[in-house]
């Protein structure tokens, strides 16, 4: 397919925090040449950089509350707007609230474009917890890793570029039940949002990165 005939895809991944989103939406961006916009990603900058928005949000994530839906909806806006997301995209982390998610379709509508689908990725909360508390992330190349699957030679380092691996003060056990009490009150009711739409698609994400790839690359027709 040349550039010109290819469909563009416009797809969320949506899920709890550990459910494998960051993961998966980096692998499939570069299957399908595609940009993954992660709204927690672009947060975690704006904090490293000490901007405004950084220092709005700092608090807020670290204690795993929702950043407002006004700043979230103003930042998503110019992701959207900007020429790298003309092919398509994957939103990883947004939208996290019903009102996000009507925003969204408001600005899509207003852009002229549509998604194509939502994909829920689920998991049950034990296995959600094991994972947020075994994962770490290159400071380098932002590769995530599980400490407990990945097998890793030396548990400091990243296996693709040699930078420092860290956890993320989120993935502290204090602060992953709140994560995952915000995600049960605040977010799920996102994914009738969508149902009632008729895009929402559900992958079991309990198995191997692969076989999960596979599976998404099955539902968007790209395998
Ligand atoms: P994530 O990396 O997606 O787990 O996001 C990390 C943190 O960033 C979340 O716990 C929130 O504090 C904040 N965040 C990311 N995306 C959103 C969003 N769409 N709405 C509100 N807060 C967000």
């Amino acid at each position: 397919m040349t550039n010109d005939t290819k469909q563009k895809i416009r797809l969320i991944l949506f899920g709890p925090p550990g459910v494998g989103k960051g993961t998966q939406a980096k692998i499939l961006s570069g299957i399908l040449g595609i940009v993954h916009i992660s709204t927690g990603d672009i947060l975690r900058q704006e904090v490293a950089g000490g901007t405004d928005l950084g220092k709005k949000a700092k608090s807020i994530l670290d204690s795993g509350q929702l950043v407002p839906d006004d700043l979230m909806i103003g930042m998503i806006k110019n992701y959207l707007r900007s020429p790298g997301a003309e092919n398509g995209f994957i939103l990883d982390g947004f939208p996290r609230t019903v009102a996000q998610a009507e925003s969204l379709s408001r600005l899509l509508a207003d852009l002229g474009i549509k998604l194509n689908m939502v994909i829920s990725m689920e998991i049950g909360r034990d296995t959600a917890i094991k994972r947020l508390s075994s994962r770490v992330a290159c400071r380098r190349c932002g590769t995530i890793y599980n400490l407990i699957t990945d097998n890793l030679e030396d548990p400091s380092r990243c296996g693709k570029c040699g930078g420092e691996l860290f956890q993320r003060d989120d993935d502290k056990p204090e602060i992953i039940g709140k994560r995952l009490s915000v995600y049960e009150s605040i977010t799920e009711p996102v994914k009738s949002y969508y149902g009632k739409l008729g895009i929402l698609r559900a992958v079991d994400a309990s198995g191997t990165v692969e076989n999960v790839t596979q599976n998404i690359l099955s539902m968007v027709g790209s395998k």
